[in-house]
Order: structure tokens, then sequence, then C-alpha cells
């Protein structure tokens, strides 16, 4: 038995294939490249059931990661988040079956964690000694922790609006951080620059393959954890759109694999994106196969301002052949819902969270969820990483005071 079933690279616009036991970053093309598992050797050697006795946490896929030798995985113990019935918010809704898979709990306080434990841990095979990345916050903050915990130095650029707290996060774990007057984007550009002339190891958003196998483990442990039968309709709050690739390529693996039988339909995916910054919405409503750039975007859901993926034609791929769906929500509507769920659910989900669940409730309006339809909402991180949105107004009392 090997740990990992990792057979090689492909690109998925010209087909390229690439060897996974040397570094790689975008395909000459200019595509992202995607890692493949010899799914044929693994069906025969390996059984759903045999995953019952493993930990709790993303690793426990490793045949499904590309992580050779064990002794490189760097891990928190990240993954099996659980999957909540959210039965009062869904009543709210009319949408009963509503689930929420709750990425708020996982190391560092957003999913990023699932990419970089996964990404940060084959750059230690690889024999990286530096990561350099731009960032809107979580994923330089759960690279850069990731990182320290490896013995890797990071580089990590942001946005001077980007949540405090991940800026603490990055210093804190000893990255060389810089914050940037701008976007993402600007950011992206000042570390192509810096990976050039100092040969840093590129691990901006979808220029390294293995992220995205970290976040494919959503899609694993939704499946695992409805017992291998699909729900009708994942939404996902999509910035550079890693997860919803992540989730389409899980699911497609599994049904190779033959954990879910083929007959089962896929679930529709749905993109979620905020008013402010909706390019993946824009090209899909138009049917486009590529996103434009969206100019001065902005929004309070900081994970999803992203104006324009380098992966959009795979989200999009992922949209149409799962005839999903992309829809935009305004930010003053998303922190209302995000009451709501805190005051319905108790649980205090990020405004990319909150999106989504906006989202569910607009399709249900639309008649494009029907009310006897399983949901899964992914909360990509958790509300307390986001103190400022929330707007209180407390009374101050004097020692001595009633109520
Ligand atoms: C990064 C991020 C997203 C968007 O993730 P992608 O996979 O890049 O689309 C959503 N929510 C939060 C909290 C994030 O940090
Ligand atoms: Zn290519």
């Amino acid at each position: 038995m090997n740990y990992s079933y990792v057979s090689h690279l492909y690109c998925p616009k010209c087909s390229q294939t690439y060897s996974t036991k040397e570094e790689h970053h975008l395909c000459p093309c200019g595509s992202p490249l995607l890692v493949a598992y010899d799914l044929d050797r693994l069906s025969r050697n390996f059984t759903a059931e045999d995953l019952v006795k493993r930990s709790p946490d993303l690793w426990r896929y490793h045949e499904l990661l590309p992580v050779q030798q064990k002794e490189n995985v760097i891990s928190l113990g990240e993954g099996m988040t659980p999957l909540l019935s959210m039965n009062t918010l869904g009543q709210d809704m009319k949408i009963p079956n509503l689930l929420m898979k709750d990425e708020g709990i996982i190391p560092t306080g957003a999913f990023k964690a699932r990419g970089a434990s996964v990404g940060v841990s084959k750059a230690k095979e690889l024999g990286i000694k530096e990561i350099a990345m731009p960032t809107n916050g979580n994923a330089g903050a759960a690279w850069s922790l990731y990182a320290a915990r490896a013995k890797l130095n990071s580089t990590i650029v942001m946005p001077v609006d980007a949540p405090r707290i991940t800026r603490n996060e990055c210093a804190l774990a000893g990255a060389h951080l810089f914050l940037v007057n701008g976007l993402i984007s600007d950011a992206g550009k000042i570390i192509a620059q810096a990976v050039q002339e100092k040969g840093l190891y590129d691990v901006s958003t979808l220029k390294e393959p293995y992220r995205i196998e970290g976040k494919k483990t959503m899609g694993l442990e939704i499946a695992e954890q409805l017992d291998w039968q699909l729900p009708d309709v994942i939404l996902y709050p999509t910035g550079g759109g890693v997860g919803l690739i992540g989730i389409y390529k899980a699911l497609r693996e599994l049904i190779e694999l033959g954990w879910i039988s083929s007959d089962q339909k896929l679930p529709r995916l749905v993109a979620v994106q905020s008013e402010g910054c909706a390019p993946i919405v824009e090209a899909w409503k138009q049917g486009l196969n590529e996103s434009s750039f969206w100019e001065n975007s902005e929004t309070i859901a900081f994970g999803i301002n992203v104006p324009k993926a380098i992966g959009d034609f795979l989200v999009l791929n992922a949209l149409y052949e799962t005839d999903g769906c992309a829809i935009a929500v305004d930010d003053a509507s998303l922190l209302k819902e995000q009451e709501r769920i805190a005051q319905l659910e108790g649980t205090f989900v990020c405004p990319e969270g909150a999106a989504s669940f906006l989202a569910a409730r607009r399709l249900k309006e639309e008649n494009w969820i029907k009310e006897d339809e399983q949901v899964v909402v992914l909360n990509t991180g958790a509300g307390i990483k986001y103190p400022d949105t929330v707007d209180c107004e407390v009374p101050i009392l004097e020692p001595g005071d009633s109520l």
C-alpha cells in the first residue's frame, strides 16, 4: 500500500503532463495544473470502509492527496469539520433539509488551513525553503502559520484593508509581511516580481497545484458524512474558486473510485459572490467560459473580493457540468443574514458564509431550490475573525445602576 496514489500533474487546457517530483507552477499555456491519481489501482486496494478507523482530519484521505512520504505531513488537526443541521434557519427559508459544513472551527479559523496543510507539506517534500503569496488575509495567515510549523520561511503581501487579525497572524508567525495600498491583484504583481528576482516558491492561488487538493477534502468529507449519498445543492462563497473546483474534482474522483455510484446525480454547485465583486456571476449569466476583470471591486466579505480568478474557466465549467448557477448578494443583506443565523442557530458565521446562506434563501424564493431538496452551505470561516463587521450599541451602566 502506498501512502499516496498520486501519479502526475496535467493541464486541463492543453493536456500536457508533468511530474510531481519537481517544482511546477502554471503550464506554459497559462493554465493552472491539476493533480492526477492512479484511481484504478486505488479502487482495487482500498474501499471507503477502510476509512472508518482513520483519524478525524483531512489526512484520513492520504491516498487521494499528493504527499508521498508520511513524515512530510504538516498538520494542525485540520478537517472533518461538522456537517450541522440548520433546522430553524431552514424552516425560516423553507428549506427544511438545510445543512452547514462549518469550517469556522478549523485551525486558523478559516478553511484556508486545508490548502495550507497540503500545500506546505508538499512544498516541504519538494525541498522548498521559502514560500511567497499575495492574499486577502486568511490564506496568508494559514500559510505562514503552517510554514512556521514546517520550518519554511514565508513572504506575504496583503491589502491594507484586509482583516486586521490576519495581518497579526502572519506577523506573529514570523512571515516577511508587507501591506499594499490596493487590491489582491496589486499584491499579486508585487509577489510575481519578487518570485522572479529572488527565486521564491510562488504559492499564489492555483499557481501551485496542491492547494486545491487540500480544499477538495471538503467534498470528500461531505460525501463521507452523508454516507456517500450526495446532497442536491452545494453553495460556496467564491473568490478564486479553489474550493468549488476542489469539491467538483473530489466528487468526480469518488465516482471514478466507485465510492459513490455513477448513477447518482452530482450536486448542483452554486458560486456565491458579492454584488461588489461578481465576475463569475457576470460570466455565468452570459454563458461564457471565462470572466473579465471586475473594476473597483469592494465587499465586506473580504475572502471573496477577487476581481479576476486565474481558474475562472474551471469554476464556470463545474457550474455548467452540474447544472449549477452563480448568484450575487449585497453586503447590507448578508450582514442581516449573519445576524439572523446567530439568533436562530447560535452560530457566528463569517460574512462569506452568510452570503452563501442568503444565496440559498434567494434561490429558494426563485424556486431554483425546491423545498424537498437537501442543501449544503459552506461556512468557510469563523465570524470572530471579522469583529468589525458587527455594529452594536450596548447600554453602559454605572456600578449600582439597576436594569
Ligand atoms: C478565501 C476565502 C473564500 C474564497 O475561497 P476560494 O476558494 O478562493 O474561492 C471564502 N471564504 C473565506 C472566509 C475565505 O477566506
Ligand atoms: Zn497547458
